[in-house]
Formats: structure tokens, sequence, C-alpha cells
């Protein structure tokens, strides 16, 4: 079993030529997977493919160049569709990524439905992209922003969530997996218990993308967003899914071109779904790429996929807990292979910079969560998140640097 994993590690490690390069004399050792996962070479090859052969702008023209790149545009839509089981394929609004998604959601439907004294529900956990566009929302409309709170061990405190819970409650957005600490909400749990105030939910999948299967409709959430970058895509590429009858409802968010039907200097009339979302010219490149990073992730399969992180996580977690004055920050029970640590009482960023002398790239800092890093009473973490094409070899390299970067600290 270990043999052949072995092998299929290696055989899928070949198809990353970033990861086979040395970074100050040393291999490699990629740990940065939450802030954005490597690329593999048929995602890469999708985009040359792309500009090499069918440029063209989608939607417009009826040339065979645009033809073909607009369906392979749209394949992405589908693609995204059966990805994260949406019931339709307009229910997939193409973004620049998680955050344009929340900030869509946050004009379009707050502006739309939000009113003064009305409370949106949002985590300590959260990542700076969905507690600002709320901030800001809050601001504007009157409405109130609601904290649920954690536990020292980093997981919500679903008691103080129901707590929260009022028929004032409009909407509940969340995130479905910490990129701090690696925590797995019970996103199922939270958006039942959401529905039943007639609340609507977002889940920030952000983090969940790349880690497990995502369904929309057993989740039955009303929103979702994730990024491309984190799942084996494109940079500057996302999706926002949305229950149909609500994006229905919603205002547009940017205007221009693709978004109308008609447009006169008196009156503007609205395209329909999914385009009453989507002004402008794509990133077509990223879409036809997205699309590709699907594909691969699928051909991957997420039985080995979970199976490998987890077996990382765990030989992660054991080889840390090893290093005296090695403390691990987040110890939720149901967790992603995300390991965020401080090492005795030296600054992260010292340990990132020592790590990065011997070619381990980990993250240092609060990762884009300040709220949760006062929360936690520190200014940040060094952070370790594995793909499931990273090795037990490079966790023991990862611990060899460390304990280095101990002794060289004192
Ligand atoms: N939410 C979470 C949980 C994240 O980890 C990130 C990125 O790190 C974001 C949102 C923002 O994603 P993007 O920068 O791709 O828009």
């Amino acid at each position: 079993m270990i043999v052949e994993q072995n092998i299929n590690i290696e055989t899928i490690r070949k198809e990353y030529p970033i990861l086979q390069q040395k970074v100050n004399g040393r291999p490699l050792v990629y740990f940065d997977n939450a802030a954005t996962s490597q690329k593999p070479l048929v995602v890469i090859n999708s985009i040359k493919n792309y500009y090499n052969e069918i440029n063209s702008n989608v939607h417009r023209g009826v040339h065979h160049l645009s033809q073909k790149a607009t369906d392979a545009y749209e394949a992405a839509r589908t693609a995204a569709q059966a990805f994260i089981n949406a019931k339709s394929a307009v229910e997939i609004n193409f973004t620049k990524g998680t955050t344009e998604s929340i900030n869509l959601v946050a004009h379009s439907f707050g502006n739309k439905f939000i009113k003064e004294n009305d409370e949106i529900i949002i985590s300590t956990l959260e990542h700076h992209s969905n507690i600002v566009p709320w901030q800001i929302l809050c601001e504007n409309t009157g409405a109130k922003l609601k904290i649920i709170p954690i536990n020292d061990a980093g997981e919500l405190d679903m008691e103080a969530f129901e707590n929260l819970l009022t028929e004032k409650t409009k909407l509940v957005s969340v995130v479905y997996i910490s990129n701090s600490l690696g925590t797995i909400n019970p996103a199922k749990t939270i958006i039942e218990k959401a529905h039943s105030v007639g609340a609507k939910v977002l889940l920030d999948a952000a983090q969940a993308a790349p880690h497990t299967p995502i369904d929309v409709q057993t989740l039955d959430c009303d929103f979702l967003a994730l990024s491309a970058h984190k799942m084996c895509g494109p940079t500057g590429f996302g999706i926002l899914y949305g229950k149909e009858t609500l994006l229905e409802q919603m205002l547009p968010y940017q205007a221009g071109g693709e978004m109308i039907k008609e447009v006169t200097f008196e009156k503007t009339t609205y395209n329909t779904l999914p385009f009453k979302f989507e002004a402008g010219t794509p990133d077509i490149a990223g879409g036809i790429a997205f699309k590709a990073a699907i594909d691969y992730l699928n051909e991957i399969g997420w039985d080995f996929i979970e199976q490998q992180e987890k077996e990382l996580l765990n030989y992660g977690t054991q080889r840390l807990e090893e290093i005296d004055g090695l403390k691990i920050v987040g110890t939720a029970k149901n967790k992603a292979s995300v390991i965020s640590f401080l090492l005795d009482n030296h600054h992260p960023y010292d340990v990132g910079v020592i790590l990065d002398q011997l070619g381990i790239a980990i993250r240092t800092g609060h990762h884009c969560c300040q709220p949760l890093m006062n929360r936690l009473n520190i200014e940040g973490t060094c952070r370790a998140s594995f793909a499931f094409y990273n090795t037990k070899e490079e966790i023991d390299t990862l611990v060899d640097g460390i304990l280095r970067a101990k002794r060289m600290l004192g």
C-alpha cells in the first residue's frame, strides 16, 4: 500500500515543474498551499493552448475562434456545476475568486435585502475577506454584525451561535475550513440552524474546495464562494454559487457589457443568469484553466486526496509535537491539513526566514485573520499547509529545519 502510494506520489509530483527546483541550493519544500496551491502541467498547458490556438472574445462572435473559445469557457461552468453539484449551470457565476464572490453577495444581496437593525453573523475564524465586506454593508445600512466565538482549540462555540440567531438574522456567512487553524466547521448544522430562523447562509469554501468534495444541494447553502488558485487552478478566477431564485432577485454587481439585455439612454434591462453578474470581458484563459484543474482533481480522486492529506496531517502533527518548545495553535477535532505553530517565544517571521534559507516555504503572520489572532492573544503563527502532492519526507525536512531554527535563534 505504502509502496504503491509512493509510486503514485512520485508520478504526481512529476506533473509539477515548479516542485522540481532548488531554492537556496536545496530541494524546494512547498508548504504554503493554503495561500495558493501549485499547478500541474495540464493546467499550465491549457492556458498556453488557449492563447496559441483559440484566443478570441467569448459570447460575441459568430466566427470560428469565438465559438471555440465560448464553448471551452462555458464548459468550465458545467464542470464547476458538477464539481459542487449545483442544480443548474446558471447558479455558477464566474468571479475573480472568493474575495470578489463575497463582495458580490454583500453588494447585490446585502443592499437589496439587508436593512437597518437586521443582523449578520460571522465567526471569529473568518478571513478578512469575510469580515470587511460585511462591516461596510453594516455601515451603509445600519445593520449589526455579530460574531460566533470559538473555544481554545479553535472550534466554533455552537451553543453561542444558536443564542445569536434571532428573527433579525438575515445572513450567516462563515468559513467552511479555517485557513489559519485548519478547523473544519460543521457547515450542515450551521446551515440548518440558520435556516430555522429564516436566515440565508454563505459558505466561504476557499479552503474547503482543495480538501474535500462539496455538494451544495446536500449542504443546502444559499451561497458558496471559492477560488481556483487554491485547487491547482489559475489565480484571479473563482466562482460564486447562489441558489437561482435568490440570484434572480439580486441587484447587478458591476455594470457594462455582457450583463445587459438591451440598453437605451432611457432604460437598460439586464441579461439573464449567470451573465447578469458577469460584466465585461472575463478571464477566458482562467476559466479554461479552471476546468483543467477540476478535471485534474477529479482524475486524482477525492479518496486519494483525502487519504493522503489525512496521513500528512497526522504525521506532521505527531512529528511537530515531538519538538520541545513547539506549540500547535488550533487543535480542533475535525481538521484539514493545516498546522499552525509557535516555536518557543520566537517571532514567526524569524522562523520563516530561517526555513526559507533551507528551501522550505511556510507562511508566517496573521494569515489575513487579525481578529482571530487577537482572540488567541498572539501576533501570528507559522503555518505549514499540506497538499496531496506533499510527502512525509518533506515533513521530516521541515522538522529538521525547525530544530535548526531553534538552535540558531537560541
Ligand atoms: N477565505 C479564505 C478562508 C481564504 O483562505 C482566502 C485566501 O487565503 C480567502 C477567503 C480569499 O481568497 P482569494 O484571495 O482567492 O479571493
